[in-house]
């Protein structure tokens, strides 16, 4: 116990000094004016942050032995109750199916061949029964990839075949060409509301939306794109780890903090956009829609964007768009400014693959990391040229984003990177169940009603007014403790509250007593007060059920809040 404590200790000293290198280029950005500081912030942060973890880690212990001796409600992950069922069997079919394929090569006891493309397309149709609902999928997917992207048959599948079995090392190391089509009109679909870009944009496929960020930055930094010093804008309240990658991860990138608030909707405010407008900020980095407060950017802030980003040119904007297919027409900042735009995606949540790690990079060919790489001092292109030279002959005409890609296995071992490929398949196989309905995919909308269905439930409990906006999409929700107990019992008692207790009391209170473990909101630089709610793991019933032992909590409260008024009172 106490080792543990002195571990912890060490690692929030080490990070603290780390933090205070990092933030050294901070004094320049002040003197400007035009940014807000945040060292201060990112400490108190960053000491709310290691809290965080720990206060959840704790809850769940103390939920387990709760007083009431409820069964435990844990609504703090974000990782869904719900799995996507068709995409897995029809990988497994698919899968069967090219083991087949690569025994008429040569077969002879476990051993087996290669699969063959000449004849694949025959022999899959021979082999699919209409009948059965997983081989029709796989007819209607192939059909799709055939008559609407155009893509040949007998390639394809002597593409997913070799991909499923996992006999190559993937080639191209950033994405297997069909693949790429496939996820591309996925992204169409699912992103881009309208906006014509399957055809311009580039995909890497990455272990899931987390590996994609670190790559994206290791690459920045390499690439001289961010250098130590440079400003980097973040929306927050923001996903807690994403905050330490640009501080913590040694990057000595100085944060401004671009913030939403309730009061705007969580949307980002015409005056907090402005800040992006400085030529200083190299880059902006947001998750839209968001999380922990859940809300995708409206129209009107993605046309400020597009003028903020006419304003400062350079400007490199990275969004993570996991929560987007939860926003009905949902727009992504990469379909209004895909020039500028690096855009991440992940499987995880949707699907319920987080085990799995699939997500994507994706951007245009015509983008601003490539113009800027061009545009480099020559001392700066000269040592890239030599750190690429060794995997290709024109490290000069090496797309950015295939530097991601090399840069993700330490460029040396350029030749055997790439997603593996039967991740890949899964991840088209996933898109596909979409693609052949998407005009309007029972599954999205299922998932939808899901976490709405609950979302509603638990705001009816807590007697809240329920947010029904476009942009709001109900995976998670940030609720804030002192209004419902102010509703409640009046703003006497919420005052006495925040007096007498911290959250981190609330919380643990709510644990120990009651079997509920929820998230400390400030620990995601949500405000004080607030938890985060996930809509993603347990039943509707469930959050009615956390309503009512949170009023219980409140009632147990109130009770103790009385009779210390009474005395008082009586004297
Ligand atoms: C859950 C989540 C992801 C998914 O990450 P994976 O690494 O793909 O599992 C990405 N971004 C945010 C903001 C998330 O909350």
């Amino acid at each position: 116990m106490k080792k543990r404590k002195m571990k912890r200790c060490f690692a929030l000293w080490a990070a603290l000094c780390c933090i205070t290198v990092l933030f050294s280029g901070q004094a320049a950005a002040e003197e400007e004016g035009k940014v807000i500081s945040l060292q201060q912030e990112a400490e108190a942060q960053l000491q709310k942050e290691l809290g965080a973890f720990e206060i959840t880690a704790n809850q769940r212990e103390l939920a387990k032995n709760n007083e009431a001796g409820y069964s435990v409600l844990d609504a703090g992950r974000g990782n869904p109750n719900w799995i996507n069922t068709q995409a897995r069997y029809a990988y497994t079919r698919f899968s069967d199916f090219s083991t087949r394929e690569c025994e008429l090569d040569m077969s002879e006891g476990s051993m087996a061949g290669h699969a063959r493309q000449e004849g694949i397309g025959k022999r899959f149709d021979a082999a699919m029964d209409p009948e059965n609902e997983t081989d029709a999928f796989l007819i209607s997917a192939v059909d799709y990839c055939v008559n609407t992207l155009g893509l040949d048959k007998d390639a394809l599948l002597k593409e997913l075949a070799d991909a499923v079995i996992g006999d190559y090392y993937p080639s191209p190391s950033r994405c297997l060409p069909c693949i790429e089509t496939i996820l591309n009109a996925y992204l169409q679909s699912t992103l881009y509301h309208g906006a014509d870009l399957a055809g311009e944009t580039m995909v890497f496929p990455t272990e899931g939306g987390s590996a994609a960020m670190v790559y994206i930055f290791e690459a920045l930094s390499h690439n001289r794109l961010l250098n130590p010093g440079d400003q980097i804008a973040i929306a927050t309240p923001i996903f807690t780890p994403y905050m330490q990658i640009p501080s913590v991860k040694n990057y000595g990138l100085v944060s401004v903090d671009v913030s939403s608030s309730e009061e705007e909707n969580w949307d980002i405010a015409e005056t907090e956009l402005a800040k992006l407008e400085d030529p200083s900020v190299k880059a902006f980095f947001l998750v839209n829609p968001s999380n922990p407060a859940s809300h995708a950017l409206s129209e009107k802030t993605l046309e400020r964007l597009q003028r903020v980003a006419e304003k400062n040119p350079d400007l490199i904007i990275l969004t993570d768009d996991v929560y987007g297919t939860f926003v009905e027409d949902f727009r992504t900042v990469y379909s209004a400014l895909p020039y500028n735009t690096i855009l991440v995606y992940s499987f995880s949540k949707l699907y319920g693959v987080t085990g799995w790690r699939v997500g994507l990079i994706a951007m245009n060919r015509n983008n601003v990391c490539d113009r800027l790489l061009s545009e480099l001092p020559e001392e700066d292109k000269a040592f890239l040229q030599d750190e690429y030279s060794i995997v290709t002959a024109e490290p000069e005409n090496m797309l950015f984003l295939d530097r991601v890609v090399a840069d993700s296995r330490s460029i040396g071992l350029y030749h055997t990177s790439g997603l593996s490929t039967p991740s890949q398949v899964f991840m088209a196989m996933m898109s596909l169940t979409h693609l052949v309905s998407a005009e309007d995919d029972p599954y999205i909308r299922l998932a939808n009603e899901t976490v709405r269905a609950r979302y509603t439930a638990l705001m009816n409990a807590l007697e809240l007014p329920v947010d029904d906006s476009a942009e709001n999409a109900q995976y998670y929700t940030l609720v804030d403790v002192l209004g419902v107990a102010a509703n409640r019992y009046g703003a006497d008692f919420a005052g006495w509250l925040k007096e007498s207790r911290t959250e981190i009391d609330f919380l643990n209170d709510l644990a120990g007593k009651k079997g509920v473990v929820l998230m400390y909101g400030p620990g995601f630089s949500a405000p004080d007060g607030t938890v985060r709610i996930s809509l993603a793991n347990l039943n509707a019933e469930d959050y009615t059920e956390i309503a009512g032992r949170l009023f219980e909590l409140l009632d147990d409260y109130y009770a103790e809040y009385e009779s210390a008024a009474m005395p008082a009172e009586a004297a």
